[in-house]
């Protein structure tokens, strides 16, 4: 846009301009009807539309087979947490975690309220993934749960994890629709919006419809499944002015050429990025092994975690009107979160930035 800002925050995280421009075009009065989409009753038609054509639009992205649900949920990603634990976990009462980051750790943490919870492999601490044939799963664990994408540490699977006979459950909060895979490899797969897809407010799951029915009695109706799928995500007052979003942003995917473009774009942004550390010679430092880089966040220190160094870099970089930069507080430094809103141009003024910082500070 015009403007010159741009947005690199992991989440809530860059929408695309159109979206928002759209979003604030019609604010006052959605589409004529005569007052705006935040003040529109849930139980209406022109409700009912958006709540369809977003689960419709999610769907034909994804190409979501016909025998799996798609539901919105209230609650975010942590909210999905619980609501997958006391979902699944079921009779037996245990369930296996990959943890190989820090989300799936709050994940798993949450989830031992409810049951038995066993890791698959003991938590690395290098952000390398342990390759599957090392993953000691139960076959009779009620479900396989991991994180596609860890946003804190920038570690993304290169592989999805064969479960064999166990439903496999994934977040994919952070790349949910920046790249292709096979939904009918999973049991559950939960997205909470704000990071690439819109708003906060909204988590998404998709859940093969054999695995609707199995929730903890203490489960609380706005986070059951069954219940949930039965009301067609309108159990309640839904986070309306989310799901709206989220509908537009999607939209905005299907024009901009669906998930083949932002595979595409994210692999030229990450490449972009990362040949740049490289060729800082260890001025800009990634700790991760290359066959797990996230496409999508990408943490690094400057300086070997010289913190004045990174706390110039920061405000130089605002100057330069490139914002929401920082790392996060657990694991500090610098990092570039790439969603699917962020374009290439971006990525290029940014390192750009990046070298002349060098150039100036080594
Ligand atoms: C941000 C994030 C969450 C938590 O989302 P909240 O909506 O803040 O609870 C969970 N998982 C991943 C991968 C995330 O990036």
């Amino acid at each position: 846009m015009s403007n010159n800002n741009r947005n690199f925050g992991a989440g809530p995280g860059k929408i695309p301009d159109e979206v928002l421009k759209e979003a604030q075009l019609e604010f006052l009065s959605y589409q004529n009807i005569g007052f705006s989409v935040t003040e529109l009753s849930h139980r209406s038609e022109a409700y009912a539309k958006i709540n369809q054509e977003a689960q419709d639009d999610l769907r034909e992205l994804l190409n979501v087979p016909s025998n799996y649900k798609i539901l919105f949920l209230h609650g975010g990603g942590q909210g999905l947490f619980s609501a997958v634990a006391m979902n699944l976990i079921g009779e037996n009462g245990t369930a296996n975690y990959a943890v190989a980051g820090i989300w799936s750790k709050i994940a798993a943490n949450e989830a031992k309220k409810y049951g038995r919870i066993d890791l698959v492999f003991p938590e690395p601490d290098s952000g390398t993934i342990p390759a599957i044939n090392d993953w000691t799963i139960n076959p009779k664990a009620s479900y396989l749960y991991y994180c596609d994408n860890e946003t804190i540490q920038g570690i993304e699977f290169p592989f999805v994890p064969d479960s064999k006979e166990v439903p496999l459950v994934a977040d994919m909060s952070s790349n949910l629709l920046t790249r292709k895979f096979d939904v009918s490899k999973f049991g559950v797969i939960i997205a909470a919006v704000q990071k690439n897809l819109g708003t906060a407010g909204l988590g998404i799951v998709i859940i093969k419809d054999t695995l609707l029915d199995k929730a903890l009695n203490i489960c609380p109706s706005i986070l059951n499944f069954k219940l949930i799928n039965e009301y067609e995500s309108i159990l309640n007052t839904p986070p309306i002015f989310s799901i709206y979003m989220f509908g537009k942003v999607l939209k905005w995917i299907k024009n901009q050429g669906g998930l083949d473009k932002m595979e595409q774009l994210s692999i030229q942004k990450s490449q972009l990025l990362y040949n740049t550390l490289k060729q800082s010679n260890g001025f800009y430092h990634n700790n991760i092994p290359e066959q797990n880089r996230s496409r999508i966040n990408v943490p690094f220190r400057i300086n070997k975690g010289d913190v004045d160094m990174e706390n110039k870099f920061l405000k130089e970089a605002e100057e330069r009107k490139l914002f929401q930069l920082k790392g996060h507080k657990l694991v500090g430094g610098i990092r570039v979160s790439m969603n699917n809103a962020v374009t290439c141009e971006d990525v290029q003024v940014l390192v750009e930035f990046m070298k002349e910082f060098q150039q100036e500070n080594q």
